[in-house]
């Protein structure tokens, strides 16, 4: 059986940022979009703390995991990253059996019949 690697996929709780903890996250690049590289301007543009790696991708709610975004660069990766954990959904769910197969394999478990060693068919 190939190896496979599963990363768990369990969503980090998050914590309501205080204006203490914005301006840390502020300070952590002085200002600059982790996304585009743009310096924001904090008092004409809106700007979030952004999860460098997502929360619903096991990324940790904590200063280290944050960084000052645009809102509307976020608006975009946070996009990217439901496609990436929605992905990663559907492999653990195959992963782990919790779904059955609709074209199960021929003479696979699920078939009524089975190729014996030998090759002959045999109901199972
Ligand atoms: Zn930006």
């Amino acid at each position: 059986m190939p190896y496979a690697e599963i990363h768990d996929m369990g969503t980090t709780a998050r914590r309501k940022l205080t204006p203490h903890r914005r301006l840390k996250v502020w300070e952590r690049t002085g200002g600059v979009c982790m996304l585009c590289d743009r310096m924001i301007d904090g008092a004409r543009e809106r700007w979030i703390a952004e999860h460098i790696r997502a929360l619903e991708l096991g990324g940790a709610d904590d200063l280290e995991n944050l960084g000052p975004a645009h809102e509307a660069c976020a608006t975009e990766k946070t996009r990217d990253d439901h496609r990436r954990a929605a992905h990663a959904k559907r492999q653990k769910i195959r992963f782990i059996g919790a779904e059955v197969s609709k074209r199960p394999m021929p003479f696979g478990k699920a078939s009524p019949w089975k190729r014996t060693m030998s090759g002959r068919i045999v109901p199972r």
